[in-house]
């Protein structure tokens, strides 16, 4: 695949993440800014390319997988989590990723 799909195929998915999760956050402002606790942004748009991944090995009807493989994959190198698989913004809810895979899984799978 070329850089140019792949890069395309990126943009079909952070509108797909923007069409259809981003209007249920918690952090979406009126505005129609987004306010995520987290200073590095929002983790699901700096690590689509690894949720993408994720969405397309596991075909699943439980969210178990898909949140383990999130753990396993994601979380372990974000550089928020802590050591012992802590992480503050998942421990408070403060986490779109963490709070929204399903929709963001969904929307991923309805993109492709
Ligand atoms: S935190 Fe993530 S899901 Fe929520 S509005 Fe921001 S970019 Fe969208
Ligand atoms: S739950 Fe924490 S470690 Fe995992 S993606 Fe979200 S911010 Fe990063």
């Amino acid at each position: 695949m070329s850089s140019d799909t792949q890069r395309e195929d990126l943009k079909r998915y952070e509108e797909a993440v923007r069409n259809k999760v981003c209007p249920y956050c918690v952090d979406f402002g009126a505005d129609g800014i987004c306010h995520s606790k987290d200073p590095s942004g929002c983790a699901i748009l700096r690590f689509l390319p690894e949720l993408v991944a994720i969405a397309k090995s596991i075909h699943e009807l439980k969210i178990d997988a898909y949140a383990e493989a999130v753990k396993k994959n994601i979380c372990m190198k974000c550089r928020t989590r802590k050591p012992g698989d802590h992480c503050m913004y998942r421990d408070t809810l403060d986490c779109g990723l963490d709070r929204y895979i399903p929709l963001i899984i969904q929307a991923i799978e309805d993109a492709a």
